[in-house]
């Protein structure tokens, strides 16, 4: 078993580090979250860099990453933000259904704007009474003549308000539990549609929306692939999207633990500094540990998966253990900085809000281990 990077990974990983260090850096993350405005320049840097295609196949101008290499750019996006990440990740993630869905048409329309960093897509799944519970949504879509008409309320649909964005649109079409959910592109400034931001703790700048849907009108061939198909083509990627969460909460959780033990070496209290004292010592060596094994779980998942093997009990397990690592180490983090862990320019709370919203976003702790017990066959 080899634990080490190949030269190519390693390369990767560097590469990606030194544009987080200087396209993004910390201020610009800070600035972003109190302003709550999209990063547009790292976005567009990051097409221009061919990086958004990623996860799409190389007929629709994408690099087909594999799931090692698109881990280990996961977990450096994420070093500052678990926002900056999701303003990337949701976009590409929402690509992969147009790519392997979407008619010519479709994919001419909407991907080549994408690639280049101009254009961000959203999906909304979640309605106000099914979040987990997902095949619960109610949303209607009635095909009348050559026009498919919706009406409902989604919610937590996240980037749904920035300009040109394309949401993919979960609606019933059936009664039927999950073959009567259908997938449709949504135009953001669609008659009928409106949008209202959510003033959420966390997602600052990529934003949550809510949707009301009133009698709104979509030409026949918004639909994407197959009447009856929305909920398979969502679960698709879902091994891959819990895969990156697991490394960006990995990537995050070890910038905790770094302006930990910074700050704790430097401050000093009683004529010592803070990391001389052995509970702060035996909480940051416990926190170095737990992430030290989430990242070791969530590679090895990603190694799977990169095999072709089936990993959906493994990425579970490294969603779930990676943000409880991230958790810890920042609820500890903000414990050790004391006082100062309140102000924003520490960064350490932005680290805790965050870490706090990967417990229940991309699917919930409780979801997550019922998976794994269902693999067990439980
Ligand atoms: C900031 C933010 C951004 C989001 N972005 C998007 C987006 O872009 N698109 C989108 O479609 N959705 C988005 N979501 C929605 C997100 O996916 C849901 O919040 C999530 O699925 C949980 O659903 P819920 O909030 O309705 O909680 P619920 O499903 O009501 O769950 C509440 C609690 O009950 C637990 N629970 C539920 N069912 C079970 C069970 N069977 N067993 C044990 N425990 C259970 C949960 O684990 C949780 O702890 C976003 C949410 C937030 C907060």
């Amino acid at each position: 078993m080899d634990f080490n990077f190949t030269e190519e990974q390693r390369m990767w990983r560097d590469t990606v580090n030194a544009f987080m260090e200087k396209e993004v850096g910390r201020e610009y993350t800070r600035a972003h979250d109190a302003s709550r405005e999209f990063p547009w320049e790292v976005y567009r840097k990051m097409g221009q860099l061919g990086w958004l295609g990623l996860l799409l196949p190389e007929e629709d101008g994408g690099a087909e990453a594999d799931p090692v290499m698109f881990a280990i750019f996961c977990e450096a996006i994420a070093k500052y933000s678990l926002d900056t990440a999701a303003c990337i990740m949701t976009s590409m993630f929402t690509a992969t259904n147009i790519s392997a869905h979407g008619t010519a048409a479709q994919k001419a329309q909407y991907l080549p704007l994408f690639l280049k960093g101009e254009r961000t897509f959203s999906i909304s799944i979640s309605e106000p009474q099914s979040g987990s519970d997902a095949a619960n949504a109610k949303t209607k879509a009635v095909l009348d003549g050559d026009e498919w008409v919706l009406n409902g309320n989604k919610t937590w649909c996240s980037g749904a308000h920035i300009p040109g964005t394309l949401i993919v649109l979960m609606a019933r079409t059936g009664e039927e539990r999950y073959k009567g959910l259908s997938l449709f592109l949504l135009p953001n400034d669609a008659p009928g549609l409106t949008i209202t931001k959510l003033n959420t703790i966390v997602r600052r700048s990529l934003g949550t929306t809510q949707l009301y849907l009133d009698n709104v009108r979509l030409p026949k061939e918004n639909l994407l692939g197959e009447v009856g198909q929305g909920w398979a083509y969502i679960g698709e990627h879902l091994e891959h999207e819990r895969l990156s969460l697991a490394a960006s909460y990995v990537g995050n959780a070890q910038t905790a633990l770094d302006d930990t033990l910074r700050y704790t070496k430097d401050r000093k209290a009683f004529g010592r500094s803070l990391s001389d004292f052995q509970v702060l010592k035996h909480r940051m060596a416990e926190d170095a540990t737990q992430i030290e094994a989430a990242r070791l779980l969530t590679y090895s998942a990603a190694t799977k998966m990169a095999q072709g093997v089936r990993a959906v009990k493994e990425v579970s397990m490294a969603k779930v253990f990676a943000v409880d690592a991230l958790f810890k180490t920042a609820f500890n983090g903000m414990q050790a900085l004391g006082g100062y862990s309140q102000l924003p320019e520490q960064d350490m709370e932005r680290y805790f809000r965050e870490a706090k919203h990967g417990m229940v976003g991309g699917g919930a702790n409780e979801i997550q281990k019922s998976i794994i017990a269902k693999e067990l066959g439980l």
